[in-house]
């Protein structure tokens, strides 16, 4: 069941809601039902978060292996000199 974050336009309040296809959710406050939908911070920011990681991971690799390459090129050099 998708939960979604609200504002009430009437009193501010935030608020999680289940949001079940038949009916409209109210503030739990007030009781209004004009709402502003929020975009679900905590699922973007997590996957957001996760693909930042992997990203950075990745390059962190990449370079490591670039350095030891180089590394080894080096060596190469001076050796046939
Ligand atoms: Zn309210």
């Amino acid at each position: 069941m998708p939960l979604f974050d609200f504002r009430c336009r009437s009193c501010g309040s935030e608020f999680e809601v289940l949001v079940r296809a038949s009916d409209l959710p109210v503030c739990p406050s007030c009781k209004s039902a004009k709402l502003e939908q929020l975009p679900s911070m905590f699922t973007v920011s997590s996957l957001e978060i996760t693909k930042a990681r992997v990203r950075t991971a990745k390059k962190e690799r990449r370079r490591s292996r670039a350095y030891r390459d180089k590394v080894m090129a080096d060596r190469e050099v001076k050796h046939h000199d």
